[in-house]
């Protein structure tokens, strides 16, 4: 038997090489246009990024081994052109001089492997414009590189400047190396995510992490034209802004190499790969294709699917030879298992995104953890995030996906094994993993994402998603059941807090039958929430699938409201430098370590030391929890202390904070509302913010504060309003819902006005004629009501809270208040008083 294999690297090589083992006496030609045969593509950006020093390695495999230990006959720089079915020969050129040859065969493999989209847009020919595919691509950026980097390094040009089109896979290695040498990169990438194969809320932790590194993305634009200019490269965005490069690598996907099979008629796919049976033969009986050109059958989704991954390709190249040698192997389906490093992040997935199944209208569902990778007493973890999607009748899990620090390739794999073998999220609740605390914990975070989904399926929990909101929630009351340290750094708006210590005493007065969407951090907390409500007869209740942390991965990057409450963090991740505000040299150094905590312990231990400090203290936090980069900025900024830094360190962030005080108060003022640069800058004030302590009852009384809280909105101010005691009378809605009342809280709600319509006045009240003649005059001179004033006050952003101890006190359910009208005791007030610069008690 004659073989002829093309394309000798991955597939190729894995064909001949197998077809030996079975055939000792076959004649195995392989024939390779470029001058290397069975490289490691998978390792070129590492080589360029200096990770991989011996470039020698990465040729796995020469003609000349390939012919002393195989017996292959090996040919580099030898190009086929044609294929003549009829006659069984290929037609080659021999690449270094042109000159063609007929080679005949019995069985033909291809396996061409895929090239590189290249966009038709101006100047993508220019020198400096590279794609990576071969080892001389890789040769050649790190010729320009190498050269750019001693130029820069003797002082003779500025830094490097590096623009990566498309922010895939190889786009992101490639970014990681190019930083790794030092160069300045920028991510453009034409989706609204970085990492387009996995879902949406996974890459946005991933993202963070990129621009932590120092690395600017661009999402939703790509490249519409490249310039030559001052020696570098300008390339235009779509969105028109310019960037300047001094090298740019296109990474903006790939194509499945056809050409030659498609003019020799076979039959191609619906993705436009080789069509090819389960024996991987073509439309042609003696032409078997594998690799990056052919389509396979998807494992999950319907129909067949392209799937550059080299895994497959080896897989689909031993099948095709153990065929081609006769015998009778299939190769079912590939599910595009596949994960990257991206500096110390690590994401991946397999089987289908929820994308694709909502793309293709598979019924499904879809849960989100955020265990650590593994024990978090055990140094070196860090919050890892975890998605399944699952067939929400029989539980079969159709895919997962996590991102993370350490442990993501071992849940990967293990949700690789599920989604082949069809098991369920019952089968993960079951799933007996290795565990120690190095590696994992007890319970596995695949066993935690089969107890939640098993749940859903079991009807032991409902859902409700962040990709919803805001209409998931739409006339429910939404319930955060996190502590009131943690609801103050970030809620969602319009969120009542009802800490999951506190619910079970205050629930009893609630409506059983309305709607409630609770969520808390990570889903734990609102899960043992959901459990104790629906055991106590609510009957319209959800909890929100990952909690605060998939929420604000899905909304906080694009929202500008919510955005907003995490200043200054937004930039944060692009300005990091300019954090570093000049020591002191007084107060004593404090070393905080908080890896393995996931939020809020890093807060809270954070709070317990600085308390614990003096004035000028700096205590240098050492943390595991990304979520700490936005959670930190918010607490220091609402306690007055001061972020001297924040730096990237390991999977998490090390932060200087400087306790506030005597002496260090100026510079510690709140209400930041940008960063100055330099490094003698700090926080700028921008507005302030004005809190009210609203004790009296008194209709005048309670007229001036909100004309005051108006007046403040209108200059741009922040307006925080406490109802305590009598005060909280004027936030009690006209009609409340009936709800059973004790003694004692009846007599009170008759003895006290049942509205702020109904306030008296604190002199001249007459038996109420008081206040009627004054709403009188008021309307006389178009001055808004009372509830007017409160209503647009609301709508202007004011946050009233009612105080739960009055509350307590007077009876006051919180279905009695308005709507709108947010929980809080002192801590609450006091931390926004803390952060105001002028507080008023009226
Ligand atoms: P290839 O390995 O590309 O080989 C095809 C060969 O055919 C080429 O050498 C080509 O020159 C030759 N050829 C084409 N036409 C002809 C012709 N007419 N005559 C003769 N020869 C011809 N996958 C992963 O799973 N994980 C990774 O981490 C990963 N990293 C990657 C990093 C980079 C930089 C690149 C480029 C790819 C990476 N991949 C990775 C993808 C993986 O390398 C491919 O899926 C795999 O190599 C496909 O194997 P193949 O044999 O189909 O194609």
């Amino acid at each position: 038997m004659k073989l002829v294999v093309v394309g000798g690297v991955a597939a190729g090589a894995s064909i001949a090489a197998r077809t030996r083992r079975l055939d000792e006496f076959a004649e195995i030609i392989v024939l390779e246009r470029g001058h290397h045969v069975s490289f490691a593509n998978c390792g070129l950006p590492y080589f360029i990024g200096g990770v991989i020093t011996d470039r020698s390695r990465l040729l796995v495999q020469t003609p000349e081994s390939l012919r002393e230990a195989l017996d292959l006959d090996v040919r580099v720089g030898n190009e086929v052109v044609s294929i003549d079915r009829a006659a069984k020969t290929v037609t080659v050129r021999r690449v270094d001089d042109g000159t063609e040859y007929t080679e005949s065969y019995d069985a033909l493999a291809l396996t061409p492997g895929a090239e590189a989209v290249r966009p038709p847009i101006p100047g993508i020919d220019l020198d400096g414009v590279h794609v990576l595919r071969r080892m001389g691509d890789m040769d050649q950026i790190k010729a320009q590189l190498d050269a750019l980097l001693t130029e820069a390094a003797s002082g003779r040009r500025g830094p490097v400047r590096a623009v990566v089109i498309g922010a895939g896979y190889i786009g992101l290695e490639m970014t990681e190396n190019l930083r790794h040498r030092g160069a300045e990169v920028d991510v453009v990438e034409l989706a609204d995510q970085i990492l387009p194969p996995i879902d949406h809320e996974l890459s946005v932790p991933v993202e963070s992490h990129l621009r932590s590194r120092g690395v600017a993305v661009h999402l939703e634009t790509g490249a519409a034209a490249l310039r030559e200019a001052d020696g570098g490269i300008d390339v235009e965005l779509t969105n028109h802004e310019v960037l300047r490069a001094d090298l740019v690598i296109l990474s903006a996907g790939v194509r499945p190499n056809t050409a030659l099979a498609r003019e020799a008629g076979l039959e191609l796919g619906a993705h436009g790969g080789i069509a090819v049976d389960t024996h991987m033969r073509t439309s042609d009986p003696f032409i078997w294709a594998a690799g990056d050109a052919v389509e396979t059958p998807s494992t999950v989704l319907p129909g067949s699917g392209l799937s550059p991954l080299a895994g497959p390709a080896n897989r689909e190249a031993r099948v095709a030879a153990e065929n081609i040698c006769g015998r009778d192997t299939e190769y079912h389906s590939t599910q595009g298992t596949s994960i990257v490093k991206v500096f110390d992040m690590v994401a991946g997935g397999t089987g289908a995104t929820q994308r694709q199944l909502i793309a293709a209208g598979v019924p499904h569902r879809a849960v989100h953890v955020h265990p650590s990778g593994h024990a978090g007493y055990y140094p070196g973890t860090a919050m890892m995030h975890l998605k399944v999607v699952f067939d929400p009748e029989t539980g079969r899990v159709l895919g997962g996906q996590a991102a993370g620090f350490d442990g993501v390739d071992k849940r990967i794999d293990v949700l690789s094994v599920a989604v082949r073998n069809r098991l369920t999220v019952f089968d993960l609740e079951e799933l007996e993993l290795a565990y120690a605390p190095p590696f994992g914990s007890a319970k596995d975070p695949i066993n935690m994402v089969g107890f939640v989904a098993s749940n859903v399926v079991r009807g032991d929990l409902e859902l409700w998603y962040a990709e919803d909101y805001p209409a998931a929630v739409e006339g429910a009351r939404v319930i955060d059941v996190r502590t009131p340290e943690e609801f103050g750094i970030w809620h969602l708006p319009g969120a009542e807090n009802v800490p999951l210590a506190t619910l079970r005493s205050v629930c009893g007065d609630w409506d059983t039958s309305a709607p409630i969407r609770l969520y808390c951090a990570v889903g734990f907390r609102s899960y043992l929430a959901y459990r104790s409500l629906r055991q106590r007869g609510f009957t319209d209740l959800k909890t929100l699938s990952g909690g605060s942390t998939t929420f604000r991965a899905w909304h906080e990057l694009d929202e500008p409201d919510v955005a907003a409450q995490r200043e200054p963090m937004e930039n944060y991740a692009e300005t990091h430098s300019l954090f570093a505000l000049a020591p002191t040299g007084v107060g004593a150094s404090i070393d905080l370590d908080c890896t393995g905590l996931a939020c809020p312990g890093p807060i809270m231990r954070l709070a317990e030391t600085v308390t614990a400090a003096n004035a000028g203290d700096e205590v240098t936090v050492h943390v595991s929890d990304p979520g700490f980069a936005s959670d930190a900025p918010a607490w220091v900024k609402r306690s007055g202390h001061q972020l001297v830094s924040i730096e990237p360190e390991g999977p998490g962030y090390v932060a200087v904070i400087r306790k506030g005080g005597a002496g260090t108060m100026a510079s510690a003022r709140p209400a930041s509302r940008g960063i100055s640069s330099g490094t003698g800058g700090g926080i700028v004030n921008g507005p302030g913010k004005t809190s009210f302590v609203v004790f009296s009852g008194d209709m005048d009384k309670v007229l001036a504060s909100f004309i005051i809280a108006n007046g403040a909105l209108a200059m741009g101010e922040e307006v925080s309003m406490f109802f305590t005691f009598w005060g909280l009378n004027a936030l009690r809605r006209e009609q409340p819902p009936k709800r059973e009342k004790k003694l004692m809280d009846r007599m009170f709600g008759m003895m006290m006005p049942s509205s702020a319509q109904h306030l008296p006045l604190s002199t001249m009240n007459m038996a109420g004629m008081g206040p009627v003649m004054i709403k009188s005059v008021m309307k006389h001179h178009n001055v808004p009501s009372l509830p007017e004033l409160i209503a647009s006050a609301h709508t202007g952003g004011a946050r009233l809270i009612g105080c739960t101890m009055t509350m307590d006190l007077l009876g006051i359910a919180h279905s009695d208040l308005m709507d709108g009208v947010e929980l809080g005791g002192v801590a609450t007030f006091l931390g926004e008083a803390s952060e105001s610069t002028t507080t008023l008690f009226i």
